[in-house]
Formats: C-alpha cells, sequence, structure tokens
C-alpha cells in the first residue's frame, strides 16, 4: 500500500521530467490514475499522496466504489465502454467520458442528462491506426461525427478532445506515430470546427507516457505503474 504513494511518486517526477525536455508545462498534463479492478482502499491510498483524478472502466465497479469513496475532490473519468443502454445509470456519476464514438449514445446521454444542469466533458475515441475489431471511430470519420456532434446541440455534453488507446504489440515508432497522428487529427478538427472543443489528448498510459508527452498528451491513463499488476477478473457469465 506504501507503494501506491512511493509509485504515484515516481510517476510525478517523471511527468516532470518528460514535460521539461518537451519543453512543456506539466501543469497542462493530467494524471487520471486507472484504478479499475482496485479495491477503495487503493484509491484511499492514491488520494493520500494528493492523487484525486480516477479513472474507472465498468460503470457497476465504479458506482460501487464511488459509494464507498465520498469525497468532493475526486474527479471521475470514465475510460470504458459505455453502452447505450446503460447512459441513464452513468448519469452525473462521472465528470468526463473518454470513450464516445457513438451518435446514439450522445443521444441518449443528453436525454438522460436534460434538465440536470449536469456537464459531461466528451473526449472522441479515435482508431487512429484503423485496427479492424477495435473499437473507436476510424480516423478518416472523426471529423465528420465532431461535426455532427456539435451540430446535435447537446447542451449537457462538452466536447474537449480526443482520446486513443495504444496498439498493443506497437513498437516505440509506431506508437509515436500513432500519438502524433491523433495530435494532428485534433488540429484538423479544430481548425475546422473550433480549437475550443479540441483542447484535450487524452493518450498515453503506463509504458508509453513520455512518448505521449512528447507528442502532446493531456491526460495520461496511468493504472499498473501506480496500482501494481492489476489482480485478474473471473469473466462474467
Ligand atoms: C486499463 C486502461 C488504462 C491503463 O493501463 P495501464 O497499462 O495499466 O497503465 C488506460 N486506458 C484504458 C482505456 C484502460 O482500459
Amino acid at each position: 500500500m506504501e507503494q501506491i504513494q512511493d509509485n504515484l511518486a515516481v510517476i510525478q517526477r517523471r511527468i516532470h521530467a518528460a514535460a521539461a525536455s518537451a519543453t512543456r508545462s506539466p501543469d497542462t498534463i493530467r494524471l487520471i490514475a486507472v484504478s479499475k479492478h482496485m479495491p477503495p482502499e487503493s484509491l484511499s491510498r492514491a488520494m493520500a499522496a494528493g492523487q484525486f483524478c480516477f479513472g474507472e472502466n465498468y460503470l457497476q465497479e465504479a458506482v460501487q466504489k464511488q459509494a464507498q469513496l465520498h469525497d468532493e475532490r475526486i474527479e471521475w473519468h470514465f475510460i470504458g465502454h459505455l453502452q447505450t443502454n446503460k447512459a441513464k445509470q452513468a448519469v452525473g456519476k462521472f465528470s468526463w467520458l473518454h470513450t464516445m464514438d457513438n451518435l446514439k449514445l450522445a443521444d441518449k446521454l443528453a436525454a438522460a442528462m436534460a434538465g440536470t444542469g449536469l456537464i459531461l466533458n466528451v473526449l472522441l475515441q479515435v482508431n487512429v491506426a484503423n485496427d479492424p475489431g477495435k473499437s473507436g471511430i476510424p480516423a478518416r470519420n472523426v471529423l465528420h461525427f465532431a461535426e455532427a456532434l456539435l451540430e446535435a446541440e447537446h447542451r449537457a455534453i462538452r466536447l474537449c478532445g480526443l482520446m486513443t488507446i495504444g496498439r498493443q504489440h506497437a513498437n516505440k515508432d509506431e506508437r509515436r506515430a500513432d500519438f502524433a497522428s491523433l495530435r494532428r487529427l485534433s488540429e484538423l478538427c479544430g481548425d475546422h470546427l473550433g480549437k475550443e472543443y479540441f483542447t484535450e489528448l487524452s493518450m498515453g498510459m503506463s509504458d508509453d507516457f513520455e512518448l505521449a508527452i512528447q507528442e502532446g498528451s493531456t491526460m495520461l491513463r496511468i493504472g499498473s505503474a501506480i496500482f501494481g499488476a492489476r489482480p485478474p477478473v473471473t469473466p462474467k457469465a
């Protein structure tokens, strides 16, 4: 458990060093501690070390943890796949959704949030490498998707940028190329639709976050390097 605080200190140092070498301010980089499959005690440990942004992948699991951790300072990020039929259950549980990739989900969320005064910050998940079988919007469709989302004028949904998950078996050069592609795509979308909708780039995980910082990441999603290896999960029936 001490380990979590030590790990966080190490990650913070590495973020600062990577930012410095990219002549960026570390203040422009948000660390999201990915706590999927970790018990609430692990999150409490991280909080004791000043970490209040958490990323969760599974709605049920996240909601259970939230019920045990009441702290106004926590900022919850949903980084898993959100099924359209679960949209309603997610309302008010997260301030960020990193995985928007279908307009029907946006419609459902907006409808469920109407009148609540809540705002959900949304990132579009991009399948940068056009990996078949991977979720996310194919890179070539992102501009069109973003345009359609903005045209829908959902008051409760604030488009803030793009997100990608690195290819699993990619080497360093391939990862860097993917991160750079996401950044260029974000610039292209910003030029066409307004830069204010594309301020965030969610990219970089435990084993490639320094590369992501070099390529302009503003949100790092780091799990195992903070919390250690995730406990095995028993598959759902
Ligand atoms: C699990 C997960 C992470 C964190 O992965 P680590 O390799 O443990 O840092 C980041 N992003 C998403 C979408 C994830 O599902």
